[in-house]
């Protein structure tokens, strides 16, 4: 068998078929993670046969995920499935104020805003979708406000599926919900929170085979590999020290990680990259976990609270996978402030650059790393932006003007802001206002 679907748990590892239709370990509960068997020899080819692509005009070829398809084999031969936006081909933009800033010689940030929808989510959603379609199935279903919602839509639409999108009531993004209507999604707001809608959607998901694209499903976290896969070709194949990335739901994190422990396992590149995820203060359990001795209990938290919404979550579901991804790369867990995460922000766009909130996560969360000595001043480092700087206008607006509150309503100190300001109509008073030559 080509591809299967294997149970996390180290004491179970229960193999099933990549055409059953699960989200879960049916023996233990478990996560599950896809696995590729690999053609060691084959693989020698890789880096010319992915560079050579980059001259075509094939769709598959000029996907940024899609281009490295021979670590996405999960489809039991061919790939007529995949649905393509023309996903990845993000960008590597380095930020030399945003260096500055956090206390290093160079930051390189790898922006996947500049993807279709304007999330990474879409480098998982293609695959996803990929399998819902392989799956024959005609429905699909999340439970979120943000940019998975944005992505599934988009992606289902684009296949000829029907999404199907829960929300809770009144928890509501709009940036990134006007993006799931607009691209066709049928959306639900039910009066319960976002536990008690998952248990929901299981059910109808049951009943009616509807295929749910939440964060655990294996297919978006093997697409998610393919940002790293692209990082490195984009840097010909020098490992960076660090990849710092936030860490919400931390699929992200198991995708980097598995992604580059293939890699290595390959022959691609020769050692690993550090991991470092940085978690908001209102919303760190994973943080808290990694400083735990045993590792037993998670300390899940009950009421998240952030305003960088897209890591807003208190329970996250692949935490096995990211923690045993940070330790297998010797990486470190950081959190930070809403005033460390507003004013990164800041220093993110003033570059030119721009991201959503959450992303800016990773430069607040660098800069306390390198002032902690855990990442060198001359450290070769890559942040990973996962979201664009209009996903969350009404955040920029108030910061600006020096009116952001945290979640607990307290102001936030606007150091950088940039305030529109308001002139006459008289070019003498606007040149006095600009300074220098008259
Ligand atoms: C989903 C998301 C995150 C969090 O990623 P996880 O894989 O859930 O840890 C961070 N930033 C943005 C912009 C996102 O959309
Ligand atoms: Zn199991």
């Amino acid at each position: 068998m080509p591809a299967a679907l294997l149970c996390f748990e180290p004491n179970c590892r229960t193999e099933y078929s990549t055409s059953a239709v699960l989200y879960n370990c049916p023996k233990c509960g478990g996560l599950l993670e896809a696995v590729i068997d690999y053609d060691k020899e084959d693989a020698k080819l890789w880096k010319d046969r992915w560079r050579q692509r980059r001259l075509t005009n094939d769709p598959l070829d000029v996907s940024g995920v899609w281009r490295y398809r021979e670590m996405l084999d999960l489809f039991g031969g061919g790939f007529e499935n995949v649905v393509t936006l023309r996903e990845g081909c993000t960008p590597l933009l380095s930020g030399p104020r945003a260096a500055a800033y956090a206390g290093l010689d160079g930051i390189v940030f790898k922006h996947q805003g500049f993807n279709p929808t304007g999330s990474f989510k879409d480098n998982g959603m293609t695959c996803g979708v990929a399998q819902a379609v392989k799956l024959g199935m005609k429905r699909v279903a999340c439970v979120s406000t943000g940019n998975t919602s944005a992505s599934m839509a988009a992606y289902s639409s684009a296949a000829g599926l029907d999404p199907i999108i829960f929300i809770p009531n009144g928890n509501i993004s709009f940036g990134k919900l006007s993006q799931a209507l607009d691209y066709g999604a049928r959306t639900f707001q039910v009066d319960a929170n976002f536990d008690e809608i998952l248990a929901l959607v299981r059910v109808l998901a049951e009943r009616m085979g509807i295929y749910l694209l939440n964060s655990i499903n294996p297919f978006r976290i093997e697409g998610q590999k393919s940002i790293v896969i692209e990082m490195l070709d984009q840097r010909d194949w020098k490992v960076p020290d660090w990849i710092v990335l936030p860490g919400g739901n931390l699929g992200n994190t198991s995708a980097f990680g598995k992604g580059l422990r293939e890699l290595l396992a390959l022959g691609l590149i020769d050692k690993l990259p550090r991991l470092a995820v940085v978690q908001a203060e209102g919303s760190a359990p994973f943080y808290d976990y990694v400083r735990q001795t045993d590792f037993s209990a998670f300390p899940t938290v009950k009421k998240p609270e952030t305003l960088a919404t897209a890591i807003k979550i208190g329970d996250p579901v692949s935490y096995p996978k990211a923690l045993f991804e940070v330790l297998t790369t010797g990486g470190v867990v950081e959190r930070v402030t809403e005033q460390e995460i507003a004013d990164a922000k800041a220093v993110i766009g003033a570059c030119g650059i721009g991201s959503e909130p959450a992303s800016a996560a990773t430069l607040a969360g660098l800069k306390k790393l390198v002032a902690a000595g855990t990442v060198r001043a001359d450290a070769d480092v890559v942040a990973v932006l996962t979201g664009n700087v209009l996903k969350d206008p009404d955040y920029i607006y108030k910061y600006h003007t020096g009116e952001l509150d945290d979640p607990k309503g307290a102001r936030l100190t606007s150091r950088f802001a940039n305030r529109p300001v308001v002139v006459p109509n008289d070019p003498e008073q606007i040149a006095a206002l600009l300074g220098g030559k008259n």
